[in-house]
């Protein structure tokens, strides 16, 4: 025989049926059977193999995901962060942004529309990018199946909504608060 090679020990087959009894009863009860049931055991008792139970729990998102875009307001003063550059439309590969501005009665440019179609949209995070107002913004926000292609696509189901502004989330860049803001006010003189 090779070297490396060995045989196998086959038993001969059961001949008669109660033969065939003792090789059922021998191959039930062997100690195979209750040594799997040990292992699987000590793993179940030792290192529990949890599942999320979604949607009651949720896996936390990593922080570069981009999942369904958000329009963000200034903490400040409340205002659309958005200035109606375009920029976002332009760049985005898929044109799935299209927006429309007007002027607003203060003499100041307004976005009046702004959608997305996120059944064109590829998620490639540009209009995010060019975006030079931190005004859209990816969010954390995956679940996007709905009965209507409508739905979160609309200005007002991305924008934060006024009262929601304290939990919105702050990004480091052009318009946001600065760190330190705290440490420069400067109180103002009493000749203004
Ligand atoms: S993520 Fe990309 S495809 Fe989607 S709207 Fe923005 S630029 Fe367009
Ligand atoms: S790039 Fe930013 S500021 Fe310009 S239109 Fe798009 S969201 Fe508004």
């Amino acid at each position: 025989m090779k070297e490396g090679y060995y045989n196998i020990g086959i038993a001969p087959y059961p001949a008669s049926n109660w033969e065939r009894f003792k090789q059922l009863v021998r191959r039930s009860v062997s100690l195979e059977l209750l040594k799997g049931l040990w292992i699987v055991f000590r793993v179940m008792v030792k290192d529990p193999t949890h599942t999320t139970v979604y949607p009651a729990e949720r896996l936390p998102l990593s922080k570069r995901y981009r999942a369904i875009h958000q329009l963000l307001r200034l903490a400040e003063s409340g205002n659309e962060r958005c200035i109606g550059c375009g920029l976002c439309e332009k760049i985005c590969p898929a044109k799935s942004i299209r927006m429309d501005t007007e002027l607003g009665e203060d003499g100041r440019k307004k976005v009046s529309q702004y959608t997305i179609n996120f059944g064109r949209c590829i998620y490639c995070g540009l209009c995010a990018e060019v975006c030079p107002e931190l005004a859209i913004v990816h969010g954390q926000r995956f679940e996007n199946a709905s009965e209507q292609r409508a739905h979160f696509s609309l200005k007002e189901d991305m924008l934060t909504h006024k009262e929601a502004i304290k939990l919105q989330k702050e990004f480091a860049g052009y318009g946001a608060i600065a760190q330190n803001a705290d440490e420069n006010i400067k109180k103002t003189p009493l000749a203004y």
